[in-house]
């Protein structure tokens, strides 16, 4: 086992793919694995669990990996969509009269539906935000979500099937 080596855990294939740190010193070493951090392992432990991975499957570990990020980059930023109205939950929505808008934060948290606040009123507006998808200048979170304000969830809320209409 030498520094720079990869190596799989195969009890552990969870952890993904690991990056020996340390030649093997008095048995034991430290690996940083994918999705599981740097673990300090005792080889006589760990035994034959542990794979080293040939050049071949490394590139090939390599070339997955490049082309699996986009992809979970857009999960993470909330691709998960609304179970009511399909659209995604992190985009800001307004009922048909604009008296509600949705909060997405609240609605990634919430994580089924889109939760409504009244607006502006639940969200508070400044001119710094006035864009043309928020001509009124409201701000984006509603004002319990916006740490800086800290204020009690008094807002009204509405989960998006009450006010979207199908
Ligand atoms: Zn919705
Ligand atoms: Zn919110």
């Amino acid at each position: 086992m030498q520094a720079g080596a990869r190596v799989r855990h195969r009890s552990k294939p969870e952890w993904g793919v690991g990056l020996v740190l340390d030649d093997a010193a008095q048995g034991k070493c430290r690996i940083q694995f994918e999705h599981r951090g740097v673990v300090m392992l005792s080889l006589e432990v760990v035994g034959n669990n542990l794979e080293v991975l040939s050049p071949d499957e490394v590139a090939a570990h390599e070339a997955a990996t490049m082309q699996r990020q986009p992809h979970q980059k857009r999960v993470k930023t909330g691709a998960s969509r609304c179970a009511h109205c399909r659209q995604q939950l992190n985009k800001s929505l307004y009922s048909a009269d604009r008296a509600w808008k949705s909060c997405p934060l609240c609605s990634k948290v919430n994580g089924v539906e889109h939760v409504f606040y009244e607006y502006p009123n639940a969200f508070g507006t400044s001119d710094a935000r006035i864009s043309d998808e928020a001509p009124d200048g409201a701000q984006s979170y509603c004002i319990t979500c916006r740490p800086r304000i800290r204020q009690e969830p008094t807002a009204r809320s509405r989960a998006c099937s009450v006010v979207i209409s199908p």
